[in-house]
C-alpha cells in the first residue's frame, strides 16, 4: 500500500551501499525523511544492518540537491538539455565515428538503469565504449571466473559461509567493508567454535580480530601463496583425483608451474605458509572469500585463478560450506555483470567476441549496429579523453574525478574534453562541476529497479521517496535520449518492470545459448509481481530456482569442465625506489563509503573518522620524524596529497594505508587517488590501486 503521512508503512527495499545488499525496512516518517530498520525476512541479512545502513535515513536530504538541469552553469529546461546532448553525440559520431563517443557508468546503478544504457550504446550507437567504476572494483573477479568456469558464475551462497569447516579471507577487511555478512560468520563461529578463519592481509584490520591466523603478507604475494596451497595440496595427497578426471582440464600444467614458484616472495615464514596450507588441506568444508586486495592488482586476474585452483584441484566447490567466493564492493556490481554493462561483455553473460552471440543480441533488439570487439575499459576510456578519440562522454552515478587512479590525468582530461555530461543527485561533485551538462537524476529511496549482490540474489531498490524538484530516473533520462536520437521504438520503455521483462526474456536466449544468467522464469511477471519482487537467488528457469553451480561438476567451457591455469607470480609494476620508498594500500573505511556523496551527509557516519589519514609503522615514523596526529606530505610519482598521520603497528615496516572516500568538498588535500598509480591487469583492465609508491615527509605549515 502507498504510505500516506497519516498512516505511514514500511516499504522493503534494499541497501545502496555495499555487495552483501541487505534488505531495508524503510518508513517515511511524516517530515521528508526515513526511518530505518534491517527487513527481517532478507536472506542476505535476516533483520541484520550495519552503520551505513542504519544510518540511511539521515542521508535521504534533498539540501544540496540538483534539482532541475544544468547547461553551460545555468538552468535548463529538460527539452533544451536533452536536445543539445543528442545534438553533440550525433555531430561527434557523424565527424569520427561510434567510437568517439562513451558512457563511464556505474555499479551503483540498477540493473534496468544499466540495461537501457548498455543497449543504447553497443546496439544502437554501435559501440562497446561503455565501461563502468565496477572496472576498479571486480574486473580480475570476472576474468578469472570466465577463464575457469566459461562464465562469470560465482558459485555459491553466503549459508556456505555459515557451514564451512574454514574460511579463508584474502584481500578483504569484511568487518569494514561487508559488516553483515561478517557479523554472519561471527554468529557461525561463535555456535560452532570448531570452525576456524584464516585472515591474509598485508594489514592487521578489524577483520583479524576473529581470526585464528593472521597471515600478513607482502603485498602482491598472493598467486605465490596458492600456488604453494596447490603443491602441499598435491604433496599431500589431497587432491580430488576423481573430480580431476572427470570435470577439470590443465591440472598437470597449473601443477608444473605452481612448482616453479618461490613461495618466498609472499615474504611469509616457513611456520605460516605450513599452518596455512595444512588447515587448509584438513578442513573438509572450506570457503576462501576475495576481494579488492585480490583484484586490484596488475595481476588480479591471476590471483583469482590461483585460488581457483585450488578448489577445483580438491573438488571443494559448489557443495554446501564449500567454494570460492569473491565479494563485490558495490550494491549492483553484479547486476552490471549481468546486463553487460562492462566494455567487454554483452548483456545476459553473452560474449563480444562471439559471433553468435552478437548475432543473438543484435536480432533480440533489433539493433542497427553491434560492435564486433570490446571497447576501451575504464583507464583506457580515460587516456582516450585525453587524447582526444573520445570525443563526448556521459558520466552516470560515478565521480570519476576523485576515484579513478592518476585522478588529475581524469581532471584535466575532462577539463579538455569537447563535451562531458555528468547526471547525478548532487550538482557539485568534482566531476560535475567539469560537465557542460547536468542532468539531475533520483537516487536511493526515490526510485525504482533491482540489484543483485554478491550472492546472486536479486533484489528490489523501492521508490518510497517523491523525486526531488525535477529530477528523473536514470533508465528514464537514457531512453529519452534514445529516442530522440531516432530510436523511438526500442527505448519506448513505461516502467522498469517493462526492462526487466525484456531483459528477462533476453536471458532465455542466453540460457539457450548455454550461458549460466537465465531468469527467464521471470520474462512474463506483471507490473504488480514486479513491485511486489521477494529478493530470488539466479537462475530462475522453468526448470531451475537458485542454488549452487558447479557441484555436479558442469562447467560452461566448451568442454564442460573447470579450467585450471597455470599462474606465474608477478610482482606489482609500481617499484619502490630512493625517491618513492613506501608501498601506497588503499581502502575503505567502516562508515564512509566510495567519495562520499551519501555518507558525508550524515553527522553520525562522519563522527567515526573525521579526516582523511595514513597509517604508517611507529618504526616508519620515527625515521621521518613524524609525531601522532602530525600532518605529512604524500607523494607520488602523479600527485601530492596532505593526510593525517596515524602510527600503528598493524601495518608492516615499508608500508602506508590510506582510506579512499575524501574528496575536495571534506578535505582540500585528502584525496588519495590522485597518488594511486593506473597500472591495470592486462587480462581484466582492473587497476592497481593496492600497490603504489610513496614518499612520505613531513608537513611545516608556511
Ligand atoms: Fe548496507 Fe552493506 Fe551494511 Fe548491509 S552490510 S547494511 S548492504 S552497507
Amino acid at each position: 500500500p502507498a504510505p500516506t503521512l497519516a498512516q505511514p508503512c514500511a516499504r522493503r527495499t534494499t541497501c545502496p551501499y555495499c555487495g552483501v545488499g541487505c534488505g531495508v525496512l524503510a518508513t517515511p516518517d511524516g517530515i521528508g525523511g526515513l526511518t530505518i530498520k534491517g527487513d527481517p525476512d532478507h536472506p542476505a541479512n535476516f533483520g541484520r544492518l550495519c552503520s551505513k545502513g542504519s544510518a540511511l535515513g539521515e542521508t535521504v536530504t534533498t539540501e544540496d540537491r540538483l534539482l532541475y538541469p544544468v547547461v553551460a552553469g545555468a538552468r535548463s529546461g529538460w527539452d533544451d538539455a536533452l536536445d543539445l546532448v543528442v545534438r553533440k553525440f550525433q555531430d561527434m559520431i557523424a565527424k569520427h565515428g561510434p567510437d568517439s563517443v562513451a558512457f563511464y557508468v556505474s555499479g551503483q546503478m540498477l540493473s534496468e538503469d544499466y540495461y537501457v544504457a548498455n543497449k543504447l550504446m553497443k546496439g544502437f550507437i554501435g559501440s562497446a565504449n561503455i565501461d563502468t567504476n565496477s572496472r576498479l572494483c571486480m574486473a580480475s573477479t570476472v576474468a578469472g571466473h570466465k577463464r575457469a568456469f566459461g562464465t562469470d558464475t560465482v558459485p555459491g551462497q553466503y549459508t556456505d559461509l555459515e557451514q564451512a569447516d574454514l574460511i579463508v579471507l584474502t584481500g578483504s577487511n569484511l568487518a569494514w567493508c561487508h559488516p553483515v555478512l561478517y557479523q554472519r560468520i561471527v554468529a557461525a563461529k561463535k555456535a560452532r567454535p570448531q570452525m576456524k578463519v584464516i585472515n591474509i592481509d598485508p594489514r592487521r584490520t578489524a577483520t583479524s580480530d576473529i581470526a585464528d591466523l593472521h597471515l600478513s603478507i607482502r603485498p602482491g604475494g598472493d598467486a605465490a601463496l596458492f600456488n604453494r596451497l596447490l603443491v602441499e595440496i598435491y604433496a599431500q595427497g589431497a587432491i580430488d583425483a576423481d573430480f580431476i578426471r572427470d570435470h577439470v582440464e590443465g591440472f598437470d600444467a597449473a601443477l608444473a608451474t605452481a612448482h616453479r614458484c618461490d613461495s618466498a616472495v609472499t615474504g611469509l615464514s616457513e611456520a605460516d605458509l605450513q599452518a596455512f596450507c595444512d588447515l587448509w588441506i584438513t578442513s573438509h568444508k572450506v570457503v576462501t572469500v576475495f576481494s579488492q586486495g585480490v583484484n586490484q592488482s596488475s595481476s588480479g586476474s591471476d590471483k583469482v585463478n590461483a585460488i581457483l585452483n585450488c578448489h577445483l584441484a580438491t573438488g571443494r566447490i559448489g557443495k554446501p560450506g564449500c567454494g570460492p567466493f569473491s565479494m563485490t564492493g558495490q550494491p549492483n556490481a553484479m547486476g552490471g555483470r549481468e546486463v553487460g554493462g562492462l566494455a567487454n561483455m554483452l548483456a545476459c553473460h553473452l560474449d563480444i567476441e562471439n559471433a553468435d552471440h552478437r548475432s543473438a543480441v543484435k536480432t533480440f533488439w533489433n539493433a542497427p549496429a553491434m560492435p564486433v570487439e570490446a571497447g576501451l575499459k575504464a583507464v583506457d576510456m580515460f587516456r582516450a579523453v585525453a587524447d582526444g578519440r573520445i570525443k563526448a562522454i556521459w558520466i552516470i552515478c560515478t565521480n570519476p574525478v576523485v576515484s579513478m587512479p592518476e585522478a588529475d590525468a581524469v581532471r584535466t582530461a575532462l577539463e579538455g574534453c569537447d563535451f562531458v555530461v555528468v547526471s547525478d543527485m548532487y550538482g557539485n561533485t568534482d566531476t560535475a562541476k567539469l560537465a557542460d551538462v547536468i542532468l539531475p537524476a533520483t537516487g536511493w529511496g526515490e526510485k525504482d529497479g533491482t540489484v543483485t549482490n554478491s550472492e546472486r540474489c536479486i533484489s528490489r531498490q523501492r521508490a518510497i521517496l517523491p523525486p526531488p524538484g525535477e529530477a528523473r530516473h536514470d533508465w528514464d533520462i537514457i531512453a529519452d535520449v534514445g529516442r530522440r536520437m531516432g530510436w523511438a521504438s526500442a527505448f519506448d520503455y513505461q516502467s522498469p518492470a517493462e526492462i526487466f521483462r525484456e531483459y528477462a526474456a533476453l536471458s532465455g536466449i542466453a540460457g539457450q545459448l548455454g550461458r549460466d544468467f537465465d531468469i527467464s522464469a521471470m520474462q512474463e511477471i506483471s507490473d504488480s509481481e514486479y513491485g511486489d519482487l521477494a529478493p530470488l537467488h539466479w537462475p530462475q528457469t522453468a526448470h531451475r530456482a537458485g542454488g549452487r553451480f558447479f557441484g555436479d561438476g558442469r562447467f560452461f567451457t566448451p568442454s564442460g569442465r573447470g579450467r585450471m591455469l597455470p599462474i606465474q607470480f608477478r610482482p606489482p609494476q609500481s617499484v619502490p625506489s630512493a625517491d618513492y620508498p613506501y608501498v601506497l594500500n588503499t581502502g575503505r573505511v567502516r562508515d564512509h563509503w566510495h567519495t562520499m556523496t551519501r555518507t558525508g551527509t550524515s553527522a553520525r557516519l562522519s563522527q567515526h573518522l573525521a579526516e582523511p589519514f595514513i597509517e604508517i609503522h611507529p618504526d616508519d615514523a620515527a625515521d621521518l620524524g613524524l609525531a601522532v596526529a602530525d600532518l605529512a606530505w604524500i607523494r607520488s610519482p602523479h600527485g601530492h596529497a596532505i593526510l593525517r598521520v596515524l602510527i600503528t603497528d598493524r601495518i608492516g615496516r615499508g608500508q602506508a594505508f590510506a582510506p579512499m572516500h575524501w574528496t575536495s568538498q571534506y578535505a582540500s588535500r585528502g584525496q588519495i587517488d590522485t597518488l594511486v598509480s593506473a597500472h591495470v591487469d592486462p587480462v581484466s583492465g582492473q587497476p592497481e590501486s593496492k600497490a603504489s609508491v610513496v614518499r612520505i615527509e613531513k608537513y611545516h605549515a608556511a
